[in-house]
């Protein structure tokens, strides 16, 4: 496979005792950074890759690109031996172009275009998802080889961003007709998808709609579809640092178990925000304040500071706006200062940098005293943040410093098929520094290797 990450993407390989904090606290030291920047920490993809093979050994995760198309990100991913769920033309490329056999991707929007079709017929993705009559009959007309899954709908109770709204079928009113429709027409029907919702809160959803699929695969089996072979279980899994997919996991074995022990049946999951929220650091400074009295609902006068940063709603917090960031304690915007300080929090809030009045990023919070210059870190944002970024009114898009530590890296370079023309050596401390150059010392002060990927 060969390996294409953006030229502009270096990672810088890390000896020694470190921490996205330490990295990011060094990059702002030398007081020249004055952009927003993440810290990437590959490594954390690559544990989270492992700890899945280990808790759910018979699911194989195909990564959903739409959480973060970050091509350091889906390189690694692909060096791990992943698979990937497309939504579009534009991901299929992005996949492909990283040398991705197609037969790894799923192509995994239910309301397709017809170009992106036609696109995904030429590059040779065959598996596509479904979930009603139009979509049958486009791909009748331009794709009637397509391996189709029918995507039924199954809500979780409580979800960050419930998905059954705007996709997949009733498995007991609509599959039915929708199986006979495919059969009818001539198409293979080959498997059954759900979602739960992202971000899901209720584990015991999985069971619910793992049990749905087992009776749509029965049915299929009624109508013709003789071939039936994949159950795709979907995204939902959580992604904070300190989240865990150990319950989840057991609820999903012990429903394959029940009903998919047919081992016939090859099980996938369409996993986003596990693998991209916790890897993604970002660090913001704060470059103004100012200090606010206000009457509160008994109308005693409540002082408040405004600390304004480099980065907001329509930049990389831009999941405060779509992805109902701020309701979850356990996933939510948390700022912590960089540096140690002393001083009690105090009540106040954090704004984005546009001249925008919703470009809040905490209305409400606690931080102790911040001067401009300062800089706080946002952990988790890797998930539906990075991929949807503007630079509204002008304010730059966060640039990417990826970071890996080196006994990952011994690992993972054997993967990666790339030859010693792609390391820069020389001293990381008098390098040049660039946004697109991340030159870090290592903590014990050795130079490091500089890791380039070539695009071509
Ligand atoms: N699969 C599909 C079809 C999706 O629409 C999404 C998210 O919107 C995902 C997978 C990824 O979900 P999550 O990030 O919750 O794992």
């Amino acid at each position: 496979m060969k390996m294409n990450v953006s030229e502009k993407q270096r990672i810088r390989v890390m000896e020694g005792d470190w921490s996205p904090l330490s990295v990011g606290r060094h990059i702002v030291d030398g007081g020249l950074q004055e952009d927003p920047f993440y810290v990437m920490d590959v490594g954390e993809v690559v544990a989270r890759y492992h700890t899945w093979r280990e808790l759910m050994p018979r699911v194989e995760p195909f990564y959903a690109v739409k959480c973060n198309d970050d091509k350091l990100l889906v390189a690694t991913l692909a060096a791990l031996g992943t698979g990937f769920d497309c939504a579009s033309k534009a991901e299929i490329e992005l996949v492909t172009s990283i040398g991705v056999h197609p037969e790894r991707i799923i192509f995994a929007n239910p309301a397709k275009m017809a170009s992106h079709i036609k696109y995904s017929a030429r590059a040779g993705v065959d598996t596509m998802t479904f979930d009603s009559e139009a979509e049958l009959m486009k791909i009748k007309q331009h794709m009637p080889h397509a391996q189709l899954v029918l995507r039924i709908r199954c809500d979780a109770a409580k979800a960050r961003c419930p998905l059954g709204i705007k996709f997949g079928c009733d498995p007991v009113t609509e599959a039915p007709g929708l199986l006979k429709l495919a059969a009818v027409l001539g198409l293979q029907v080959i498997g059954v998808s759900f979602h739960v919702g992202s971000g899901t809160q209720e584990t015991g959803v999985y069971l619910r709609a793992i049990q749905h699929s087992r009776a749509v695969f029965s049915l299929a089996a009624d109508v013709g579809h003789a071939n039936m072979r994949l159950l795709d279980i979907g995204g939902g899994f959580p992604g904070a640092l300190h989240s865990d997919i150990r319950e989840v996991s057991q609820v999903i074995n012990g429903a394959l178990e029940t009903y998919f022990s047919d081992r016939s049946v090859r099980v996938i999951a369409e996993p986003g925000r596990y693998f991209a929220a916790a890897a993604y650091t970002l660090f913001a400074m704060v470059h103004s304040s100012r200090r606010v009295t206000q009457k509160d609902q008994e109308g005693v006068e409540q002082s408040h500071t405004m600390y304004f940063i480099n980065v907001g709603v329509y930049g990389s917090f831009n999941c405060v706006l779509y992805d109902q960031f701020t309701c979850y304690t356990n996933e939510g915007v948390v700022a912590e200062t960089i540096k140690p300080k002393c001083e009690k929090p105090q009540p106040c809030s954090v704004w984005g940098p546009s001249c925008d009045s919703k470009d809040c990023v905490l209305p409400n919070t606690f931080l102790p005293p911040l001067s401009t210059g300062d800089w706080l870190m946002f952990r988790d944002m890797g998930a539906y943040s990075l991929c949807i970024t503007s630079a509204f009114n002008g304010f730059p898009v966060p640039k990417v410093r990826a970071v890996i530590d080196s006994s990952v890296w011994s690992v993972l370079k054997d993967l990666w098929p790339l030859s010693d023309s792609h390391f820069c050596r020389g001293d990381p401390m008098t390098g040049p520094q660039s946004a697109d150059q991340p030159i870090l010392p290592s903590p014990t002060g050795t130079p490091m290797p500089c890791l380039s990927h070539s695009t071509e």
